[in-house]
C-alpha cells in the first residue's frame, strides 16, 4: 500500500524523503516551489543523486510534485498564462531530473467567463507546454467547484483532456474533500461515483489520491480541509476508499491540517483500517 502526505521540500529532497519516512510513509507529495509565489532554488545535483538512492533503498513509491497556486491555465490575463506556461516547462524539466513522477495541476479559474471558456483556455495552454513525450505526467485535480474553478465534474476533466488532442499524456488526482464537495457522493455512493468515472475517464487515468475530510457539505461547492474523522466525511467513508479494490493501489497522499505529527498519527489510523496489513 502506498500512503504519504504533503511534505516540505525546504531542507531538500533527501530530507523530504528521510521525513517522510520517519511518519510512517513510502510515497509523498510536495510543492515544486513556494505555493503562494513564483521563484525556485537551483538543484542540487548531490541531494538529487541521494535522494534517488534512498528511494531505490526504501523502496519508496511515487514522487508527486503540487503545482503553486499562483499559476491559473483557465486565466483570460495574458501575464497569468504566460506565467503558468513557464512554470509548468520549469517544473517538468526540473521534475524529470528529480525522479517524480507526477505533477498535480488544478485546472484553473475561469474569472466569470463560464465553464466552457475556462475549458478551451485549459486545453489550449496544455497544448503549448506537454508533448506527451515527458516522463513526468501531468495529473489534473478534481477540484471542490468553488467560485470561478474548472474541473469539479469528470465530464470536464474529460474535455480539457479531449481537447488538447494527446489526451494520453495527462492523468487525473482525485481528492475525497474535493469530491465530497463538488457532490460526488464518496460516503454513500462510493461504488456508484467510481463507475461513473470509469465510464467518463476510465479507471487507468486515475493516478493519485488525495484523502483528506472535509470542513463542509456534501453539493457545498466548498474547500476547506479536516483531519481524518473529523469532518463530515468520516472515518468510515475514508476506509472503504482506501480499501476499494478498484483504487486501493494508487499512491493516498494527506493533505490535512496539522503538520507531520498529525500526519503521522493518521498514516497510523490508515494502515490500522487497510486491509491485509
Ligand atoms: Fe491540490
Ligand atoms: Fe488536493
Ligand atoms: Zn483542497
Amino acid at each position: 500500500m502506498l500512503l504519504g502526505a504533503h511534505i516540505s521540500i525546504s531542507k531538500g529532497f533527501e530530507k523530504a524523503v528521510k521525513d517522510a519516512l520517519s511518519i510512517g510513509a513510502n510515497t509523498m507529495q510536495f510543492f515544486t516551489r513556494n505555493p503562494r509565489g513564483g521563484a525556485v532554488k537551483a538543484l542540487d545535483e548531490n541531494d538529487i543523486r541521494k535522494c534517488s538512492e534512498l528511494r531505490q533503498r526504501e523502496n519508496f513509491g511515487p514522487l508527486v510534485a503540487h503545482a503553486p497556486y499562483t499559476m491559473n491555465m483557465a486565466t483570460n490575463k495574458k501575464e497569468t498564462a504566460d506565467f503558468t506556461k513557464r512554470v509548468i516547462r520549469e517544473d517538468l524539466e526540473r521534475l524529470e531530473k528529480i525522479g517524480a513522477e507526477y505533477l498535480v495541476i488544478h485546472p484553473g479559474s475561469h474569472m466569470g467567463d463560464g465553464v466552457e471558456a475556462g475549458i478551451e483556455r485549459i486545453a489550449a495552454l496544455l497544448k503549448e507546454v506537454v508533448t506527451g513525450d515527458e516522463k513526468v505526467m501531468v495529473l489534473l485535480e478534481t477540484m471542490a467547484g468553488m467560485g470561478s474553478e474548472v474541473g469539479y465534474t469528470f465530464e470536464q476533466l474529460y474535455d480539457i483532456m479531449e481537447k488538447t488532442g494527446i489526451p494520453h499524456a495527462f492523468g487525473v488526482c482525485i481528492d475525497t474533500c474535493h469530491l465530497y464537495c463538488a457532490g460526488y457522493d464518496i460516503q454513500d455512493r462510493l461504488n456508484e461515483v467510481l463507475e461513473e468515472f470509469d465510464r467518463i475517464l476510465g479507471l487507468d487515468k486515475l493516478k493519485a489520491v488525495h484523502l483528506n475530510d472535509s470542513k463542509f457539505g456534501l453539493a457545498s461547492r466548498k474547500d476547506r480541509h479536516a483531519n481524518l474523522g473529523e469532518g463530515l466525511l468520516g472515518l468510515e467513508a475514508i476506509e472503504r476508499v482506501i480499501n476499494h479494490p478498484a483504487i486501493k493501489d494508487r499512491p493516498f497522499l494527506l493533505e490535512t491540517p496539522g503538520g507531520m505529527e498529525n500526519y503521522k498519527k493518521e498514516i497510523e489510523i490508515l494502515k490500522r483500517m487497510k486491509d491485509n496489513g
